[in-house]
């Protein structure tokens, strides 16, 4: 009975924490979700189900991942509308080295420790992805490649984040607080950020408008 009233416990949670976010979801299907993962765990570490559910899933089972869900969702709704964008492929090359600059600056800095990191470290991981991805995805003959409005809305915040932070001063090649050169350093850096962002399109004044930069390349 105690497996019963435990499971029956997290299914609640999470039911109640979705409705309490602002959706609704099946019992049914979270409890199907819960037993599967249950299932697989054992299946992993070689013990029954009822000893992943009283030792490895956590009482805050239900509540984590109801929010995580959700955030998930609101996260997908919230993708920036908008025609794709086409580059050469050799500017979206440029473009996910700068964001791998904008992370690595990010990391060095311990952005993620801070109270409120200045960069969603999540949305430049999915531009990545999604540069790397139409890349991947260009015609065979193809120095052009194309890509969507969300990845390039996030590209686009990464590095103004990444511009903003260099500018002031904020981050830094290397946070030891000794002067080794790293001034230099970071000035070139912010340089070629300036232009990096000069290859992505401008967005208008309104939300939904984007209008081309005139430096950039069809
Ligand atoms: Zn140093």
């Amino acid at each position: 009975m105690a497996r019963r009233g435990k499971f029956a416990r997290l299914v609640d949670d999470f039911v109640a924490t979705v409705g309490e976010l602002g959706g609704s979801v099946d019992p049914a299907v979270v409890a199907a979700e819960l037993q599967a993962r249950i299932d697989a765990i054992a299946a992993q570490l070689h013990v029954t189900p009822q000893t992943v559910l009283r030792t490895y899933i956590d009482d805050e089972w239900g509540r984590e991942m109801a929010t995580t869900m959700m955030a998930d969702v609101k996260g997908r709704a919230a993708k920036p509308a908008g025609p794709p964008e086409h580059f050469a492929a050799r500017v979206a090359g440029r473009l996910v080295a700068a964001l791998g600059q904008a992370m690595l600056y990010a990391t060095t800095n311990g952005d993620h420790q801070q109270p409120v990191p200045a960069m969603d470290l999540r949305q430049a991981a999915e531009a990545v992805s999604g540069l790397g991805l139409a890349i991947h995805e260009a015609p065979p003959d193809g120095q052009i490649v194309t890509v969507g409005a969300d990845v390039v809305a996030w590209t686009r915040t990464t590095l103004r984040v990444f511009r903003d932070q260099l500018g002031a001063g904020t981050w830094s090649s290397c946070p030891c607080g000794e002067q080794h050169g790293q001034h230099d350093t970071d000035a070139a850096v912010l340089a070629a950020v300036n232009n990096d962002l000069l290859l992505l399109p401008m967005p208008g004044p309104d939300n939904g408008e984007v209008a081309r930069n005139p430096g950039a390349e069809d």
